[in-house]
Protein backbone atom coordinates (compact mmCIF):
# COMPACT_ATOMS: atom_id res chain seq x y z
CA UNK A 1 0.00 0.00 0.00
CA UNK A 2 0.57 3.86 -0.40
CA UNK A 3 0.56 6.67 1.47
CA UNK A 4 -2.87 7.10 -0.09
CA UNK A 5 -4.20 4.00 1.51
CA UNK A 6 -3.17 4.75 5.09
CA UNK A 7 -6.36 6.96 5.92
CA UNK A 8 -4.37 9.73 6.26
CA UNK A 9 -6.10 13.72 6.00
CA UNK A 10 -6.19 15.50 3.08
CA UNK A 11 -4.06 18.47 4.69
CA UNK A 12 -1.38 15.36 5.71
CA UNK A 13 -1.69 13.59 2.58
CA UNK A 14 -0.74 16.61 0.37
CA UNK A 15 2.03 17.89 2.65
CA UNK A 16 3.61 14.47 1.66
CA UNK A 17 3.22 14.79 -2.26
CA UNK A 18 4.83 18.75 -1.69
CA UNK A 19 7.64 16.48 -0.07
CA UNK A 20 8.25 14.86 -3.18
CA UNK A 21 7.26 11.54 -1.30
CA UNK A 22 5.48 8.77 -3.79
CA UNK A 23 5.70 5.64 -1.52
CA UNK A 24 6.42 4.84 2.06
CA UNK A 25 9.58 3.48 2.41
CA UNK A 26 9.83 -0.18 4.19
CA UNK A 27 10.10 1.11 7.59
CA UNK A 28 7.26 3.93 7.44
CA UNK A 29 4.78 1.46 6.06
CA UNK A 30 5.48 -0.83 9.51
CA UNK A 31 5.23 1.90 11.84
CA UNK A 32 2.75 4.40 10.05
CA UNK A 33 -0.34 2.28 10.77
CA UNK A 34 0.95 0.82 13.97
CA UNK A 35 1.26 4.56 15.02
CA UNK A 36 -1.61 5.33 13.79
CA UNK A 37 -3.47 2.38 15.81
CA UNK A 38 -2.33 4.11 19.33
CA UNK A 39 0.40 1.82 20.43
CA UNK A 40 3.96 2.45 21.77
CA UNK A 41 6.75 1.29 19.06
CA UNK A 42 10.71 0.24 20.00
CA UNK A 43 11.81 0.44 16.21
CA UNK A 44 15.57 -0.35 15.72
CA UNK A 45 16.04 1.66 12.83
CA UNK A 46 18.84 3.56 11.16
CA UNK A 47 19.36 7.09 9.63
CA UNK A 48 18.70 7.05 5.97
CA UNK A 49 15.47 4.80 6.74
CA UNK A 50 12.94 7.42 6.42
CA UNK A 51 12.14 6.97 9.89
CA UNK A 52 11.81 10.60 10.58
CA UNK A 53 8.71 10.83 8.58
CA UNK A 54 7.99 7.79 9.71
CA UNK A 55 7.27 9.39 13.09
CA UNK A 56 6.44 12.92 12.10
CA UNK A 57 3.76 11.55 9.20
CA UNK A 58 1.14 9.97 12.34
CA UNK A 59 2.32 12.86 14.64
CA UNK A 60 0.44 15.41 11.99
CA UNK A 61 -2.33 12.92 11.77
CA UNK A 62 -3.00 12.98 15.45
CA UNK A 63 -2.25 16.69 16.17
CA UNK A 64 -4.24 17.86 12.99
CA UNK A 65 -4.17 21.80 13.44
CA UNK A 66 -3.11 24.01 16.15
CA UNK A 67 -5.47 23.86 19.23
CA UNK A 68 -5.26 26.87 21.65
CA UNK A 69 -5.02 26.41 25.04
CA UNK A 70 -3.96 23.10 24.75
CA UNK A 71 -0.22 23.67 26.23
CA UNK A 72 2.37 21.17 24.23
CA UNK A 73 0.95 17.95 22.76
CA UNK A 74 3.98 16.55 20.82
CA UNK A 75 7.57 16.23 21.95
CA UNK A 76 10.27 14.96 19.50
CA UNK A 77 13.80 14.18 21.63
CA UNK A 78 17.00 14.52 19.48
CA UNK A 79 20.48 13.84 20.65
CA UNK A 80 22.61 16.51 18.66
CA UNK A 81 21.00 20.47 17.57
CA UNK A 82 21.86 19.49 13.85
CA UNK A 83 19.43 16.42 13.99
CA UNK A 84 16.82 18.59 16.25
CA UNK A 85 17.04 21.43 13.44
CA UNK A 86 16.63 19.08 10.39
CA UNK A 87 13.65 17.67 12.20
CA UNK A 88 12.01 20.95 12.23
CA UNK A 89 13.13 21.32 9.05
CA UNK A 90 10.82 18.15 7.83
CA UNK A 91 8.22 18.59 10.26
CA UNK A 92 7.85 22.36 8.52
CA UNK A 93 7.49 21.11 5.31
CA UNK A 94 5.36 18.19 5.99
CA UNK A 95 3.20 20.22 8.17
CA UNK A 96 2.79 23.06 5.76
CA UNK A 97 -0.92 22.52 4.67
CA UNK A 98 -1.84 22.33 8.57
CA UNK A 99 -1.52 25.25 10.99
CA UNK A 100 0.18 23.05 13.56
CA UNK A 101 2.81 25.33 15.20
CA UNK A 102 6.44 23.98 15.84
CA UNK A 103 9.30 24.68 18.22
CA UNK A 104 13.03 24.25 18.24
CA UNK A 105 14.27 23.91 22.50
CA UNK A 106 18.12 23.76 21.80
CA UNK A 107 21.57 24.55 23.22
CA UNK A 108 23.77 27.09 21.36
CA UNK A 109 21.02 29.79 20.98
CA UNK A 110 19.59 32.18 23.26
CA UNK A 111 16.81 31.34 25.96
CA UNK A 112 15.16 34.65 25.57
CA UNK A 113 14.00 33.57 21.68
CA UNK A 114 12.88 30.64 22.48
CA UNK A 115 10.75 32.17 25.88
CA UNK A 116 9.47 33.85 22.66
CA UNK A 117 8.74 31.00 20.27
CA UNK A 118 7.33 29.26 23.36
CA UNK A 119 5.00 32.09 24.19
CA UNK A 120 3.10 31.76 20.84
CA UNK A 121 1.56 28.19 21.91
CA UNK A 122 3.44 25.65 19.83
CA UNK A 123 1.91 22.23 19.32
CA UNK A 124 4.91 20.38 18.75
CA UNK A 125 8.70 20.63 20.66
CA UNK A 126 11.90 19.62 18.96
CA UNK A 127 14.64 19.85 21.91
CA UNK A 128 17.73 18.45 23.14
CA UNK A 129 17.43 17.10 26.66
CA UNK A 130 19.57 19.44 28.22
CA UNK A 131 18.02 22.67 26.79
CA UNK A 132 14.53 21.46 27.68
CA UNK A 133 15.25 20.54 30.97
CA UNK A 134 16.89 24.18 30.90
CA UNK A 135 13.48 25.68 30.26
CA UNK A 136 11.47 23.29 32.56
CA UNK A 137 13.60 24.54 35.42
CA UNK A 138 13.37 28.47 34.29
CA UNK A 139 9.94 28.55 33.41
CA UNK A 140 7.29 28.21 36.19
CA UNK A 141 4.43 27.44 33.77
CA UNK A 142 5.80 25.29 31.57
CA UNK A 143 4.34 21.83 32.07
CA UNK A 144 4.86 18.51 29.75
CA UNK A 145 1.91 16.93 31.05
CA UNK A 146 -0.21 17.72 27.79
CA UNK A 147 1.65 16.24 25.70
CA UNK A 148 0.23 13.08 24.19
CA UNK A 149 3.21 12.05 21.47
CA UNK A 150 6.37 11.64 22.86
CA UNK A 151 9.05 10.60 20.58
CA UNK A 152 12.92 9.98 21.55
CA UNK A 153 14.99 9.79 18.38
CA UNK A 154 18.61 8.22 18.11
CA UNK A 155 17.95 6.89 21.69
CA UNK A 156 21.14 5.16 21.55
CA UNK A 157 22.87 8.34 20.86
CA UNK A 158 20.83 10.05 23.47
CA UNK A 159 22.14 7.79 25.71
CA UNK A 160 25.85 7.46 24.26
CA UNK A 161 25.98 11.51 24.92
CA UNK A 162 25.39 11.08 28.66
CA UNK A 163 21.42 12.52 29.26
CA UNK A 164 20.73 9.36 30.98
CA UNK A 165 19.66 11.48 33.89
CA UNK A 166 17.38 14.19 32.05
CA UNK A 167 15.97 11.34 29.83
CA UNK A 168 14.99 9.86 33.06
CA UNK A 169 13.60 13.15 34.77
CA UNK A 170 11.78 14.16 31.32
CA UNK A 171 9.67 10.51 31.73
CA UNK A 172 8.62 11.97 35.45
CA UNK A 173 7.03 15.08 33.33
CA UNK A 174 5.46 13.11 31.30
CA UNK A 175 1.59 12.15 32.33
CA UNK A 176 0.70 8.19 31.27
CA UNK A 177 -1.92 9.10 29.35
CA UNK A 178 0.61 9.68 26.15
CA UNK A 179 2.00 7.42 23.66
CA UNK A 180 5.86 6.74 23.43
CA UNK A 181 8.00 5.57 20.69
CA UNK A 182 11.66 4.97 20.75
CA UNK A 183 13.58 4.63 17.51
CA UNK A 184 17.26 3.28 17.78
CA UNK A 185 19.94 1.94 15.46
CA UNK A 186 20.92 -0.27 18.52
CA UNK A 187 19.81 -1.33 21.86
CA UNK A 188 21.97 -1.32 24.62
CA UNK A 189 20.52 -3.06 28.01
CA UNK A 190 20.51 0.92 29.50
CA UNK A 191 18.01 1.64 26.64
CA UNK A 192 16.01 -1.52 27.07
CA UNK A 193 15.67 -0.79 30.55
CA UNK A 194 14.55 2.97 29.84
CA UNK A 195 12.35 1.33 27.10
CA UNK A 196 10.36 -0.70 29.99
CA UNK A 197 10.09 2.12 32.19
CA UNK A 198 8.96 4.46 29.33
CA UNK A 199 6.90 2.66 26.96
CA UNK A 200 3.83 0.58 27.26
CA UNK A 201 3.18 -2.78 26.18
CA UNK A 202 4.85 -1.87 23.03
CA UNK A 203 5.52 -3.29 19.62
CA UNK A 204 8.79 -4.43 18.85
CA UNK A 205 9.22 -3.12 14.99
CA UNK A 206 12.55 -4.13 13.37
CA UNK A 207 14.31 -2.83 9.75
P1 LIG B 1 15.76 9.72 7.61
O1 LIG B 1 16.06 8.26 7.70
O2 LIG B 1 14.52 10.08 8.36
O3 LIG B 1 16.94 10.56 8.01
O4 LIG B 1 15.44 10.07 6.08
C1 LIG B 1 16.40 9.87 5.09
C2 LIG B 1 16.02 10.56 3.78
O5 LIG B 1 14.95 9.91 3.14
C3 LIG B 1 15.59 12.01 3.95
O6 LIG B 1 16.24 12.79 2.99
C4 LIG B 1 14.11 11.97 3.69
O7 LIG B 1 13.65 13.19 3.15
C5 LIG B 1 13.98 10.85 2.70
N1 LIG B 1 12.65 10.19 2.73
C6 LIG B 1 11.91 9.88 3.80
N2 LIG B 1 10.78 9.25 3.46
C7 LIG B 1 10.80 9.15 2.11
C8 LIG B 1 9.89 8.60 1.14
N3 LIG B 1 8.77 8.00 1.51
N4 LIG B 1 10.23 8.68 -0.16
C9 LIG B 1 11.39 9.26 -0.53
N5 LIG B 1 12.29 9.79 0.32
C10 LIG B 1 12.00 9.75 1.63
Amino acid sequence: GGFESMGLSYNVYNGIKRRGYKFPTPIQRKVIPTILGGRDVLATSRTGSGKTAGFLIPMLEKLKQHVPEAGIRALILSPTRELALQTLKFAKQLARFTDVRTCLLVGGESMEGQFETLSHSPDVIIATPGRLMHHLAEVDDMSLRTVEYVVFDEADQLFEKGFKVQLYDILGHLSQNRQTLLFSATIPNALSDFANAGLRDYERVYL
